[in-house]
């Protein structure tokens, strides 16, 4: 290797693509694989070209060396617990509403920072109903995070999220410069009034715990309201995904039946097909059987937050070209630029993968500075969907009530893969954030071109046949590598699938979504766990920072 690198030219020696033997080590060390190793020193030194960091050549054979010897046995996955929503066991209609689908909060990850944030809410609210003699003895609010939420929430900001909904603010409306207040100054002491007791609490109270154990879910955390050493009230929480959260003796809320009740893709259509109607009218009869609502009320709904994805669009596209956004990683915003040299482009084809890549890169890049998040389905994949809406509204100026109907059909998409699979990529990697988004993505294309019902399954289908066995591994814990570039190719990947949806014979589609939302728990349960978003593997470990 020394040899051959002194024979360089003094071009080559500059260029470290010139030459891929400057990435590779020749001398695999004892007992290591040879693959995997060599592997990982190339991969490690392209990181270092990448990111302009000189780690030394025998720096990355030490560290490929040591990551690359291999395991006894790979670790088994988290085993999903039977009574939580992931659980294939539930065979009941779905019966979620988009209220509750789509959540608006702040970033970046819906499991990380909008469940914990509800579930510190939910505790808080749940304390101030105490009886006044408890909370006169109350000395200590404290939460405690375990697992997933333990080993990445410093990146994703969990103790800022938690902290916040502890103090009594909502995440539909808090004010993103609270949250950066936390970051600036973490040091604040808050008063937290319950009854006619006042107790201070700070980001210390928000304990990281343990990382590995028996947990029931693999986003868990406890609330306690203390006297001393006693616990005067304490619950254990799950942030399941999507923002959605359980607890320790949860049960669903009760809710009226169905119009037309379904609990698969096929049921569905059928009942879209035998009343030659479409899915998102299918999908309106329920929310409103299920709500009471009336269509007005369930439109003012998807509404706010179709004006909340454009608005998300739009002010990440208002970033500066230089922005830097908040972590260790110094990620450069590109979504301005990205967008600008699209619209350049002399090739319409090209302008327009652009610019949805860069609607998609501008709402991930918001959800990055922890600013607004619509979760469709969470808030690492909280770009693709606005890019496609803003795609549809903003620039093919198409009526609104078909956008409408398209986040009814998407949340469809979305409520099936909750139903038998799971949105968590704690549970499923990347496949149930990015996979889910971009096939809800597709069939709010298709929906909102009128495609037929089977044109819309076949969509939804393709888009996310596609992402199936996508890990999750953010660099550092923060959600900006992979996670904002995903969102642009989730984008274009759903374009693609109803691009060829559209296209195709439909009865000839081989494979339905509900075959592939199958495959997606199936692949959830027996990927490595290093792979649900624990930051110990993959680019998270192959990408050098310095
Ligand atoms: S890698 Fe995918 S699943 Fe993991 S945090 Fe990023 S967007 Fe979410």
């Amino acid at each position: 290797m020394k040899e051959s690198r002194l024979t360089m030219s003094n071009k080559e020696a500059h260029d470290p693509l010139a030459d891929t033997r400057q990435l590779i080590s020749e001398e695999v060390p004892r007992g290591v694989d040879r693959r995997s190793f060599l592997m990982r020193t190339a991969v490690g030194g392209a990181a270092a070209v990448m990111t302009g960091c000189t780690a030394a050549p025998e720096e990355r054979t030490a560290t490929a060396a040591a990551t690359a010897k291999p395991e006894a046995a790979a670790p088994s996955a988290p085993p999903l617990a039977e009574d939580l929503y992931v659980a294939m066991k539930s065979k009941g209609p779905v019966l979620t509403t988009v209220d509750e689908f789509y959540k608006v909060g702040p970033g970046p990850s819906s499991s990380h920072t909008i469940g914990p944030m509800r579930i510190t809410y939910d505790f808080y609210q749940r304390a101030t109903k105490l009886p006044a003699d408890q909370l006169a003895k109350a000395t200590k609010l404290q939460v405690n995070l375990f697992g997933s939420l333990s080993a990445t929430g410093k990146g994703h900001g969990t103790e800022r999220a938690a902290l916040a909904g502890l103090v009594g603010n909502e995440p539909a409306t808090v004010d993103p410069k609270f949250l950066d207040g936390l970051r600036d100054k973490p040091d604040q002491v808050f008063p937290v009034k319950l009854g006619n007791k006042s107790i201070d609490v700070s980001l210390k109270d928000i304990v990281y715990d343990a990382t590995k154990g028996d947990f029931k879910h693999p986003n868990t955390m406890t609330v306690k309201l203390l006297a001393g050493n006693e616990a005067l009230l304490e619950q254990e929480y799950y942030s399941v995904g999507g923002g959605f959260i359980e607890w320790k003796g949860y049960t669903p809320p009760k809710k009226n039946a169905p119009k037309y009740p379904f609990a698969t893709m096929k049921e569905l259509r059928n009942h879209a097909d035998t009343n030659k109607t479409t899915i998102g009218k299918i999908m309106l009869a329920n929310e409103m059987s299920i709500t009471g609502k009336s269509e007005a009320e369930v439109y003012a709904w998807v509404d706010k937050v179709i004006n909340a994805m454009v608005a998300t669009v739009k002010s990440g596209l208002a970033m500066p070209e230089d922005d830097v956004l908040p972590g260790p990683i110094k990620l450069h915003s590109k979504a301005a630029t990205v967008y600008k040299r699209a619209m350049d482009d002399k090739f319409e084809a090209e302008r327009g993968i652009g610019a949805l890549s860069a609607f998609a890169l501008a709402a991930s890049e918001e959800n990055g500075r922890g600013h607004l998040v619509i979760t469709a389905p969470t808030g690492g994949s909280a770009g693709v969907m606005p890019s496609l809406v803003y795609g549809l509204l903003e620039v093919r100026k198409m009526d609104r009530q078909k956008v409408r109907e398209g986040m009814l059909a998407a949340a469809a998409v979305g409520y099936l893969c909750k139903h038998h699979a799971t949105l968590s990529a704690a549970e499923g990697g990347c496949q149930a954030e990015i996979g889910v988004a971009s096939a809800m993505a597709a069939a709010l294309v298709a929906t909102a071109h009128d495609a037929p019902s089977l044109v819309v399954e076949n969509a939804a289908e393709s888009a996310l046949e596609h992402h199936l066995g996508m890990t999750c591994d953010p660099v550092a814990g923060y959600v900006q590598v992979p996670c904002i570039e995903r969102c642009a190719f989730g984008a274009v990947k759903a374009w693609t699938a109803y691009a060829i949806a559209s296209n195709e014979i439909a009865s000839r589609h081989r494979v339905n979504l509900d075959e592939t939302v199958a495959a997606l728990a199936q692949t959830a349960k027996e990927m490595n766990s290093k792979y649900k978003e624990t930051s110990e593997a993959g680019l998270a470990l192959s990408v050098v920072l310095c």
